[in-house]
């Protein structure tokens, strides 16, 4: 039997982080439960410390992981978000405590300015804090990549002395050369005493497009889990993609000696969930979930395909879910179907929010005929939105046309339940909308990108619009809305923007 490469995802964690990318818990509850379908080993639940929203997020993971999946909360070395992090991994059934510093000369000297020593100091207290709260820690080298070898086997000696039961080693800003990279691996695990009692993982970035190369590198040098993302997501150009590198993994198992337990099948689906919540629009060309992906447009590339298959594909696509039984719902289906779709998507309703979806679902399968999947989602995201709102629309009526002056007059319910009727103008049907929801709202923020697109397939699909909004403290908040009505659609997704940017304030501050 091959080497079992254990998947450690971070979507929900390091993924998050990216600009624009946060999910709050209930986005970060249905993220989790494609990721147990997709069998990770373990799942990255958050950073418990950094606010009261997502201490809840590990908190509500570690209740749905099961036996199986070990729920991971993430802490600097500090002895508070050690503390923090025990607190809400007590739901979880196999929980453990990622703890770490940076390891490299510029990390100690100017981020944390401490000297060599006391880097060690530090890590021999925190692991051992850890250990005495839980049983599993991991211990992170951050910036290993950039790190002097000798320091770096310092480090991990102290943390596997101090009790680690895991070592990440990190390129934590994607810089090495695959084999450099797999070469420091292989002389960390053969200089530190007792490495072989613990478990040896890489994590790694892809600020020069190499994090599956890295990862691999990693896992030929002896590292056995593998950290990574859905969809590449992460900080800067991303963190490695889970995808690709079970992918690769798959492709040359016997090369590698190595398989993961990942159901493969069910890629896709993950890949268009966290494309769809986060706002983060998936490449067309990205490798393995790609709207391209498995797309043979040349003529000498479509006659070998229609001749033989494997000419120019190496993976069916069947295998990562490119392709599926597709099932259609229509107003006929009934209660029983609807339920049975839903759950095998991953959601679970009680009976009072079911029906509620029951009635949006059967309003659509009358205008619509034929409901998608992608229209349950829309369907799931919008009413989501709605329950969780500060700010709703409820009207948005637009006057334009040459020679006219576009008008836009909105009608807008604040949580208290006032409604504010507004008007105004502007150089279009979008500048007047927007400048109209901008007299109710209590906040501001700069619009930084808008885009469009056909969520559900056919001449009536519904409109998707997708904004980015910055906020005055640089923070960027993604906004969602869709309607038949692109501008409909784009107020929406502006109020929803502005509605998780007033969110994402409360629950930083524990409200
Ligand atoms: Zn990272």
């Amino acid at each position: 039997m091959s080497r079992k490469i254990a998947i450690f995802d971070t979507t929900l964690r390091d993924g998050e982080q990216s600009p624009g990318s946060s999910m709050n818990t209930e986005e970060k509850l249905i993220v989790a439960r494609q990721l147990v379908r997709l069998g990770v080993d373990v799942i990255e639940a958050g950073f418990p410390a950094s606010s009261p929203g997502d201490f809840r997020s590990v908190q509500e993971i570690g209740q749905l992981a099961g036996e199986d999946c070990t729920v991971a909360a993430f802490t600097r070395a500090v002895t508070e978000d050690i503390d923090r992090a025990a607190e809400a991994l007590v739901t979880a059934k196999k929980p453990r405590i990622v703890t770490g510093l940076g390891v490299s000369e510029v990390h100690l000297k100017d981020k944390l300015r401490m000297t060599e020593d006391e880097g060690l100091e530090r890590i021999a207290s925190c692991v051992k804090h850890a250990r005495s709260l839980v049983d599993d820690v991991e211990f992170y080298a951050e910036d290993a990549g950039r790190a002097d070898l000798d320091y770096l086997v310092c480090a991990v000696q102290t943390a596997v002395d101090a009790g680690a039961t895991v070592i990440n080693l990190a390129d934590t800003t994607g810089f090495c050369l695959p084999d450099e990279w797999g070469e420091k691996v292989r002389t960390v695990a053969k200089r530190v005493t007792g490495i072989e009692n613990v478990t040896l993982s890489v994590h790694v970035h892809d600020d020069l497009g190499l994090a599956t190369a890295l990862s691999l590198a990693g896992i030929r040098a002896g590292a056995t889990p593998v950290e990574c993302t859905i969809n590449g997501l992460g900080e800067r150009a991303g963190n490695a993609s889970l995808e690709e590198v079970v992918m690769a993994i798959r492709m040359h198992e016997s090369l590698l000696d190595a398989h993961t337990d990942i159901k493969t099948t069910e890629l896709m689906r993950a890949s268009r969930l966290v494309s769809r919540i986060t706002g983060m629009t998936v490449q067309a060309n990205k490798a393995i979930v790609g709207a391209n992906a498995f797309a043979h447009s040349s003529g000498i590339h479509q006659d070998g395909v229609l001749k033989s298959r494997a000419t120019y594909e190496i993976i069916d696509p069947a295998e990562v879910g490119a392709v599926g039984s597709e099932i259609i719902l229509s107003a006929r289906s009934g209660r029983a179907a609807l339920r049975h779709r839903l759950t095998d998507l991953g959601y679970s309703f009680d009976d009072k929010d079911f029906e509620d979806i029951y009635e949006l679902f059967l309003e659509m399968a009358d205008q619509k005929k034929e409901v998608y999947d992608e229209d349950l989602e829309s369907i799931i995201q919008e009413r989501e939105r709605d329950v969780t709102a500060v700010y709703t629309l409820n009207a948005l009526q637009i006057q334009c046309g040459d020679p006219l002056v576009p008008t836009a007059v909105a009608t807008i319910t604040d949580e208290l339940g006032v409604k504010h009727v507004v008007s105004a103008t502007g150089t279009g049907p979008m500048d007047a909308s927007y400048k109209a929801i901008d007299r109710v709202v209590a906040v501001h923020g700069d619009l930084t990108e808008f885009a469009v697109k056909a969520i559900t397939r056919g001449i009536d699909a519904i409109g998707e619009v997708t904004v980015r909004v910055t906020a005055d403290d640089g923070m960027v908040y993604v906004g969602r809305g869709s309607d038949n009505d692109i501008i409909v659609s784009a107020a929406k997704a502006y109020v929803n923007a502005i509605n998780r940017m007033i969110q994402t304030s409360r629950s930083r501050s524990g409200r």
